[in-house]
């Protein structure tokens, strides 16, 4: 295909703005699919993903379109996920394709994923279109959207398309703009073959697929290829591209985007931002910006019923072979038994994927706070990597811990900035900037990573009841008075509610934890002590008196079903709970228990 009549291009745009809307517009008004395949956010293809209405992991499609010019150009859409815990995703796609669109709903107007998603295809360079979306709503503001395209992100928003996504109003002109003001891809045809690997997912039928797009050279059905960072070579089984069906085609060349399928057996084998290039002949340097997508968040994930731990192992490494960037190691813990421990590129990755293990493979879990990863520097001039707050080292041995910070951007309307410099500060926020656009205002802090992954956006959503904005980046370790704070339950140290905390924290936190705890467990025949303790100092602490009397005893042993029915209730009561020595704790405390309210 001549590249002058090729464009690749993204869709960025914060969540619910409408890019799948806008995505499936496109694909529908070029006839792509036809009507009677035409489904709602056709590129939104886990269930998950459609329920929550978000877009998880990139996705492509080729449309052709007839252009006013009277020539056919050859349209390619990826799909990034529009969600902050998969940035690096998003950032890799964007160097896949040379333009986007900037959808901005125009009731709403700018949002912190907005901002964060526009830079991303500022830095790669990218010709961007802004497009306001949902002008058919009366609240729709087109004209100070524009505005505010214009200050806070500083490009020109002059010729913005107006659309509705919804009605289809404006769909024609957004795709004579994805022709006119988006350039065409360049590379050369007769240099050896370097194909960017954009991203793979597993296929029950067809194995591990892949998506690629050709910088130089061609790739044809047949070519042996080689990873150049893997090292792995295989043969090509199937070349084509998603329309957005698969359709199989001879070969793909410069500036050109699909899939391919070569008996490659995980999708471990596949690393996303690796170059694709031919087993003899081939280039000499792969691409550059190459960087693999790494765990942030770690959580331990435990069957409630130990008899489901085999499940479990099955599940995870069955998600694991379809998601290289979830990790996952077995883990034994006193309070919960036999369960792994798992890292997730943000909390909604975790949510994700929890959800998952619970409703396709029908496990209840436990899961155990989450932590992040701290570099803890011993005084040997070692450096460990904890990744659960149970294994840290004997702190005589420690010479200092650094946490990785993030910078946090948000978005508030005026009204609920206090609230929010509340939070941030509570959360040993520095703030480094505070500015506005109209009546929002645009706040940017630096915090710690760990004080956001527990909780942090429901309480941003509460305290601006749903109004605020939010996206982060991380920025990178730094030292702080941290340290290693240990739950006992009847003097015994329950790991899987050890956290760490700073020190000028641990005392709050450590209280609130043992009252929350008090109200958690039941009571038993015995009395039964609660404490918070940093290494062995006592630093809260709760007693749960013990039961006075057999709670059957109230039935008066006249009503024979009544008491049947109470024995009943508290055995089932009992699957949920877990033994801990002599004291049992209900699966609901582990999560619970950490929750700062
Ligand atoms: P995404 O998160 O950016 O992919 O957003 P979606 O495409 O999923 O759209 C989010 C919501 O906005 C959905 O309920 C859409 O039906 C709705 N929506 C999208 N475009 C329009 C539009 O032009 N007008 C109106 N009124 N609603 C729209
Ligand atoms: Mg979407």
């Amino acid at each position: 295909t001549d590249l002058n009549r090729i464009r690749n291009f993204s869709i960025v745009a914060h969540i619910d703005h409408g890019k799948s809307t806008l995505a499936d517009r496109l694909i529908q008004l070029t006839g792509t699919v036809a009507e009677r395949d035409m489904q709602a956010q056709l590129l939104d293809q886990m269930d998950i993903e459609r329920e929550r209405g978000i877009t998880i992991k990139a996705n492509t499609v080729r449309i052709e379109y007839p252009a006013k010019d009277g020539n056919t150009y050859i349209l390619n859409l990826i799909d990034t996920p529009g969600h902050v815990d998969f940035a690096y995703e998003v950032s890799r796609s964007m160097k896949a394709v040379e333009g986007s669109l900037l959808v901005v709903d125009a009731s709403q107007g700018v949002e912190a994923q907005t901002l964060a998603n526009v830079y991303q295809a500022i830095d790669a360079d990218h010709e961007i279109v802004p497009v306001l979306n949902k002008v058919d709503l009366p609240a729709a503001e087109p004209d100070r959207v524009r505005e505010q395209i214009e200050d806070v992100i500083g490009i020109d928003a002059s010729e913005a398309v107006e659309i509705s996504a919804k009605t289809g109003v404006g769909i024609p002109d957004v795709l004579e703009a994805i022709v006119t003001r988006l350039p065409a891809p360049t590379g050369d045809r007769d240099a050896p073959l370097k194909a960017m690997l954009v991203d793979s997912y597993y296929d029950s039928y067809l194995g591990v697929v892949v998506l690629i797009r050709v910088i130089d050279g061609v790739i044809k059905k047949g070519d042996k290829i080689k990873m150049m960072r893997t090292g792995g070579q295989y043969p090509v089984d199937r070349l084509g591209v998603f329309t957005p069906k698969m359709k199989d085609i001879p070969e793909l060349g410069p500036g050109e985007m699909g899939f391919l399928t070569a008996s490659i057996k995980q999708v471990r084998d596949t690393r996303v931002g690796d170059t694709i290039t031919h087993e003899k002949h081939g280039a000499t340097d792969a691409l550059p910006g190459f960087k693999p997508s790494q765990p942030v968040v770690f959580c331990g994930l435990f069957p409630v019923d130990t008899n489901q731990f085999e499940d479990l192992r099955d599940a995870i490494e069955k998600l694991a072979l379809n998601d290289a960037s979830f990790s996952h190691e077995m883990e034994t813990s006193a309070a919960l038994g036999f369960g792994f421990r798992c890292g997730f590129l943000g909390l909604l990755h975790l949510e994700v994927i929890r959800d998952r293990l619970e409703r396709e493979y029908d496990i209840d879990l436990i899961t155990t706070a989450p932590s992040v990863i701290y570099h803890v520097h011993m005084r040997d001039e070692t450096m460990v990597e904890l990744h659960n707050p149970a294994d840290m080292p004997d702190p005589a041995h420690i010479d200092r811990i650094e946490e990785p910070r993030i910078k946090a951007t948000i978005l508030v309307p005026d009204d609920y900035l206090g609230d929010v410099l509340k939070l941030c500060q509570d959360r040993r926020g520095i703030q480094q900037d505070l500015t506005y656009a109209g009546t929002r205002a645009m706040v940017v802090y630096d915090l710690p990573l760990n004080e956001v992954v527990f909780d942090f956006y429901d309480r941003l959503k509460s305290v601006t009841k749903g109004y605020a904005s939010f996206d982060y980046q991380m920025i990178g370790y730094r030292e702080d008075a941290l340290v290693k704070m240990q739950v006992l339950v009847n003097d015994e140290p329950v790991d899987a509610l050890s956290i760490m905390v700073h020190r000028d924290r641990a005392e709050t936190r450590g209280r609130a934890m043992v009252e929350k705890l008090k109200e958690l467990i039941p009571r038993h025949m015995f009395k039964i002590p609660i404490q918070a303790a940093i290494g062995g100092r006592v630093i809260a602490r709760e007693t749960l008196s013990a039961m006075r009397k057999d709670v059957t005893a109230k039935c008066y042993g006249g009503d024979a079903s009544r008491k049947r029915k109470l024995l009943d209730k508290q055995k089932a009561g009992k699957k949920k709970m877990r033994q801990f020595g002599k004291v049992e704790i209900p699966q609901s405390a582990f999560i619970s228990a950490l929750k700062m309210d």
